[in-house]
């Protein structure tokens, strides 16, 4: 397997074609109207799986690329999840993740307020 990772090219926009650029605070295009941009300490990352975004992971979720997690956690549970990134259905926020459960489970309540899971389970809407 050989990587090839240039910062020129990092990859390509789902929505809009245009290249991906790394910045201070992410990941993005910046095309005025698509806006397609990952944060670094990424809210939905740091809440739900524990950690931060990797570069590589940002830029494959902006790509529109599905990613398989094993013994990922899961606000703490263990659990193999598919993670994707995509325009949401929601008034409130216009990008999201989609979190597939290959194995474990959804965690069944919200108890700390993050709004992270109503979009879990992209399969339901
Ligand atoms: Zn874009």
């Amino acid at each position: 397997m050989s990587v090839n990772s240039r910062k020129k090219d990092l990859g390509t926009c789902q929505f809009c074609g245009e290249p991906i650029k790394e910045v201070r605070c992410g990941w993005g295009c910046f095309t005025p109207g698509c806006d397609a941009l990952i944060y670094r300490d990424d809210r939905f990352f740091l809440k739900v799986l524990g950690r931060k975004v990797t570069r590589p992971e940002a830029v494959r979720l902006l790509m529109g690329d599905c990613i398989h997690m094993r013994d990922a956690s899961v606000k703490g549970k263990p659990a193999d999840i598919e993670l994707s990134w995509g325009i949401k259905d929601d008034p409130r926020f216009r990008y999201g993740y989609f979190i597939k459960f290959i194995r474990g489970s959804k965690p069944n309540s919200d108890k700390d307020g993050t709004s992270a899971f109503d979009v879990l389970n992209g399969e339901s809407s």
